[in-house]
């Protein structure tokens, strides 16, 4: 007897995935496990997805390799994107056209999702804080799962959890982008700050693009902003669940705040004083704000504040998000490769009291570079500059002493030769990497790599 699916509220029982990254790939199998014919375009070439395409058609997915093809849609019920696919791709313009449902992947992943998921976007800050609030559930009791933009793809999991299951999800702009009933019973929006304006026509659209996790919300779910951000906080407009706020200067209401040097948990104004916000793992006032942000998603399961303040007290350093990677003579090296805007470049110059010699440049994403330029001047002794934003950001920072490397290793070593014992060697490039890398994993490896050899040399 032939399976037949349950639909799910989908729209038929033929998709064809658009992309074949990870989330797309995780999305064909989920279909696949529950008996969707699935066909499969991806731009790459057969070669260049290797063993992925022989597992694919082992799962019965049809691929279509090397081209996107408007074709590609006929006889398909409905369309599900990866991603990092956009909206003027050939294939999703004639599904649009031919008014077939276009979903995204996280939208196709939470109808297979028997229990409750959270959601983390802004527009920096969203791993660590997911990863942190998994920590935190995690640490008091609660069965947790990760996923989204960071570790599995939703798609992953979202049929393998159990009704108790809390899946902290890490949620991109991108994925938000075709959504329909996606509903996280907690969901936060930590800042926005200019970034991807080479992706948006404009910051209106960018944000409006995020304040959808708050789309389906309601009564019964949690959405939480950050008061310290106005980004943030104009998204108020957009939401529709009761409110929590947090703030890493003034008290809230209900949220999480800094009241005398204290983090405090608050529910509808009563106080839970949680841990000295000097006390928290990561270094650095973003971190104080991403901790707060983890912090006020777990009011809805009143989870004990000492189990919390463990969580908030132990938590690894994620790679390449201000990595410490060493000291050699006495010159601490710095890995925030994952510091691909200017927002995020920033936070890193206002997390040390030390001198900086700063590692930028790569591929630039229209930047202001003028914005940083007097951090820059206030806060670091030399810049060292790789990739093609480099001259960009010379002619934007006058009088700060600049050396064009022709390569990361060259940096480092620059870096070491300039730097005096205490100072930092800080990679935190403020742009995008694929000028000279495969991704910001591959440059943080590298210079992780480098600045460890010259410990060694
Ligand atoms: P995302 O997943 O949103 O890219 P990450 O947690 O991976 O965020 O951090 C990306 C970069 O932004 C890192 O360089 C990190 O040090 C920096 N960062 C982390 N949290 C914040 C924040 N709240 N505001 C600004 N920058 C941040």
């Amino acid at each position: 007897m032939t399976h037949v699916p349950r639909t799910l509220g989908l729209p038929g029982l033929s998709a064809l995935v658009v992309g074949l990254a990870r989330s797309g790939a995780a999305a064909c199998s989920l279909l696949r496990r529950h008996g969707f014919a699935v066909r499969a375009v991806d731009l790459k070439e057969e070669a260049g997805l290797a063993a992925l395409a022989d597992r694919m058609r082992r799962e019965g997915v049809e691929l279509q390799l090397g081209t996107e093809d408007a074709g590609a849609v006929s006889g398909m019920d409905f369309v599900v994107l990866s991603p990092g696919v956009p909206d003027s791709s050939p294939v999703v313009r004639e599904a649009l056209r031919a008014g077939l449902p276009v979903l995204g992947e996280v939208e196709l992943a939470c109808r297979f999702c028997p229990g409750p998921y959270l959601g983390v976007t802004g527009t920096n800050g969203k791993t660590t804080t997911a990863t942190w609030l998994a920590h935190l559930l995690r640490g008091a009791g609660r069965e947790t799962r990760l996923a989204g933009n960071v570790g599995l793809p939703f798609s992953e999991v979202a049929d393998h959890v159990t009704t108790d299951t809390l899946t902290v999800l890490e949620i991109s702009s991108f994925q938000m982008e075709h959504i329909d009933t996606f509903r996280p019973v907690c969901a936060a929006a930590l800042n926005v700050t200019p970034d991807h304006l080479d992706r948006y026509p404009s910051m209106k659209e960018y944000a409006a693009a995020k304040a959808r996790i708050f789309e389906n919300q309601g009564e019964g779910d949690l959405a939480v902003l950050n008061e310290a951000d106005p980004g943030s906080m104009a998204m108020e407009r957009w939401v529709h669940a009761p409110l929590a706020f947090f703030n890493p200067r003034l008290v809230v209401g209900h949220g999480a705040g800094v009241q005398d040097g204290v983090i405090h948990l608050y529910r509808h104004g009563h106080a839970t004083p949680v841990l000295p916000a000097g006390d928290i793992a990561l270094r650095g006032p973003h971190n104080l704000e991403n901790a707060l942000a983890a912090l006020a998603m777990t009011l809805p399961w009143q989870l004990d504040p000492a189990r919390l303040a463990q969580g908030l007290r132990e938590f690894p350093a994620i790679p390449h998000r201000l990595e410490p990677c060493g000291e050699v003579n006495g010159v601490l090296f710095v890995n925030d490769s994952k510091a691909t805007n200017l927002d995020s470049m920033e936070k890193a110059l206002l997390s040390f009291d030390r001198p900086i010699h700063l590692i930028a440049g790569g591929r630039d994403k229209g930047a202001d570079w003028g914005s940083v330029a007097g951090l820059v001047k206030a806060r670091v002794r030399t810049l060292l500059l790789i990739g093609e934003a480099a001259p960009a950001i010379e002619m934007a920072c006058p009088g700060v002493p600049a050396a064009r490397c022709a390569s990361l290793e060259e940096a480092v070593s620059s870096g070491l030769g300039k730097a005096a014992p205490g100072d930092v060697v800080l990679l935190s490039p403020g742009c995008a990497s694929y000028d000279m890398f495969r991704d910001y994993e591959e440059r943080g490896d590298r210079f992780r790599a480098a600045a460890q050899a010259l410990g060694k040399g």
